[in-house]
């Protein structure tokens, strides 16, 4: 188990105390290799008729400097028509650790950053506790780039249009462990429709590289007990990192 300062506990909203008996009789389904099982392959992802081949091929060589700009251009679904700003992601790079969410919300759309809402604030909170924060070793992002109307949930084509730009993403930062925050990003980093529960407390693969599912800090917030399970899925993320 990783050492924490007491504050950082306090932060996670984790009492030390309860903790070890909570790791005996929750120990991940580890093992030493990658379990791809359960999750297809995702190396061919489809992009059913949401973007021209020609576009796809622009993005796939875009330089890590020019995708801001190509978010900022993009109108490949209708969330272009309603937001503020676009959100492509922030972070150090080259990193080690890439936290993947949904989608941009109402504070997001406005400072063009992710995660800058209260949901962001636990994010942090989960970085501080593993000595992380997002200048440092970290970047993050979501799957779609622009805020849903009434932050509602993306739909299968949104997700479709705007996934080139988060593999694009990886394929320049090559993170070490990816943490797919919820169900929209682990499914659409796995290909995967599986519920979050069958796929957290797992170590999945997106190419070579490293996923760990766990659940989305927004569903964090409104239900505080699960927040210890996430901190095993933290855990379970950096013995993966730690290992590799
Ligand atoms: N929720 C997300 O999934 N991403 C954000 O950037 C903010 C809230």
């Amino acid at each position: 188990m990783i050492k924490l300062s007491d504050r950082a506990w306090r932060e996670l909203g984790i009492a030390p105390p309860f903790l070890p008996a909570y790791f005996e009789s929750n120990q991940p389904d580890v093992s030493p290799t990658l379990q791809r099982g359960a999750v297809p392959k995702n190396e061919k992802h489809a992009h059913p008729a949401t973007r021209s081949a020609e576009s796809l091929a622009e993005i796939a060589h875009l330089a890590w400097e020019q995708l801001p700009a190509a978010v900022e251009a993009c109108s490949a679904c209708v969330l272009h028509q309603a937001r503020k700003r676009t959100v492509p992601g922030v972070g150090d790079h080259p990193v080690r650790w890439l936290f993947v969410g949904e989608a941009p919300g109402s504070e997001e759309d406005h400072q063009g950053e992710p995660f800058v809402g209260a949901a962001g604030i636990l994010l942090d909170s989960m970085l501080f506790a593993l000595n992380l924060s997002r200048q440092k070793e970290v970047f993050m992002t979501n799957v779609i780039k622009c805020r849903p109307p009434d932050n509602r949930t993306p739909e299968t084509t949104e997700c479709h249009a705007c996934m080139p730009f988060l593999e694009r993403q990886i394929a320049l930062l090559q993170p070490k462990i990816i943490v797919a925050l919820g169900r929209v990003a682990a499914h659409a980093l796995l290909n995967s429709e599986m519920n979050l529960g069958s796929l957290r407390n797992k170590v999945h693969a997106y190419g070579n590289i490293p996923v760990v599912v766990t659940f989305h800090p927004a569903y964090l917030l409104r239900n505080l007990p699960e927040k210890a399970k996430a901190w095993a899925d933290l855990c379970l993320a950096k013995k993966t990192l730690d290992q590799a």
